[in-house]
């Protein structure tokens, strides 16, 4: 037995499949089904952040992404608008129907989160925030488990581990890049990773081509790997005015390339679903 178990295929067989109502049809997570999860870095304002949201419903996203709270490295950067910006978010699900993607940095922010956020998403810097585990581990929502900054794949695992281990089956593995000697980009993205995790475990594994590179000229061809790699789908950074934004513009697609990264990857999609029958 390896050190992670209720994650493992010898675990569970079949790959899990995650299940989120929406006001049309579920999402779904998992069994080859390809989720873009796409949005800002952080939600900055009102207009903004419902001009894009309705513009990734009608390109084809499935979720949207926005950061409420960020971590940011320095004390001094654009931390977020914090609980305030929780009504631009639910009337952004309002206007698209689409459900929501936020990061959960601080254990006092769960209940409020847990109100209104439909996949709540450990951050890289918290993924061995063990008692912020243990209390999502108690939830019936999913999380979005990102990799650490550097952690081993086992490492990463027994994260997840204690997710399910509480009880909360459903985890989606998010691979984003680790920190490696390569200055040249943000982290180095581990492609190699998802399709040995998609071998070891029956958990939907996606990829976040942004945070994995730092350059959104890298984001599509990256995300293009992903999904040939056998990712479950990808989460990207969109803005409106990526030379403007206040967080994370250096890798974030305008939404023009968005629409051509969302067709390429899904072309790829289907080819490899085509192949599996
Ligand atoms: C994010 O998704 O905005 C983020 C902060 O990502 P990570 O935790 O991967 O750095
Ligand atoms: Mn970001």
């Amino acid at each position: 037995m390896k050190g992670f178990q209720l994650s493992s295929r010898e675990y569970q067989e079949n790959d899990t499949l995650i299940e989120i109502n929406t006001a049309s049809k579920p999402l779904v997570i998992g069994q080859g089904h390809c989720t873009i999860i796409a949005g800002p870095c952080a939600v900055e304002d009102r207009e903004g952040y419902l001009s894009i949201a309705s513009f990734l419903k009608e390109a084809g996203a499935h979720a949207l992404r926005g950061g409420l709270f960020k971590p940011r490295t320095s004390p001094y950067s654009f931390k977020g608008l914090g609980r305030e910006g929780m009504e631009i978010m639910l009337e952004a699900r309002q206007l698209t129907g689409l459900p929501l993607v936020s990061e959960i940095m601080d254990v006092r922010d769960l209940d409020f989160l847990y109100d209104h956020i439909d996949i709540l998403q450990v951050g890289s810097r918290n993924m061995q925030n063990y008692s912020l585990l243990q209390e999502l581990s108690r939830l019936d929502k999913p999380i979005l488990l990102k990799r650490g900054l550097s952690a081993t794949i086992e490492e990463w695992m027994l994260a997840a581990e204690y997710i399910l281990n509480g009880g909360n089956k459903q985890v989606i593995l998010c691979e984003r890049g680790i920190r490696t000697f390569e200055p040249y980009m943000r982290n180095t993205v581990d492609i190699a990773a998802v399709a040995l995790v998609k071998q070891l475990s029956h958990l939907p594994v996606i990829v976040d081509p942004s945070h994995a590179t730092g350059r959104w000229r890298m984001v599509a061809p990256v995300a293009r790997a992903a999904i040939a790699a056998g990712a479950d789908g990808v989460m990207v950074e969109v803005h409106p005015d990526p030379d403007n934004a206040l967080s994370d513009g250096k890798q974030s697609l305008t939404p023009q390339n968005f629409s051509l990264m969302y067709r390429q990857i899904m072309d790829i999609a289907a080819l490899q679903n085509a192949e599996l029958k």
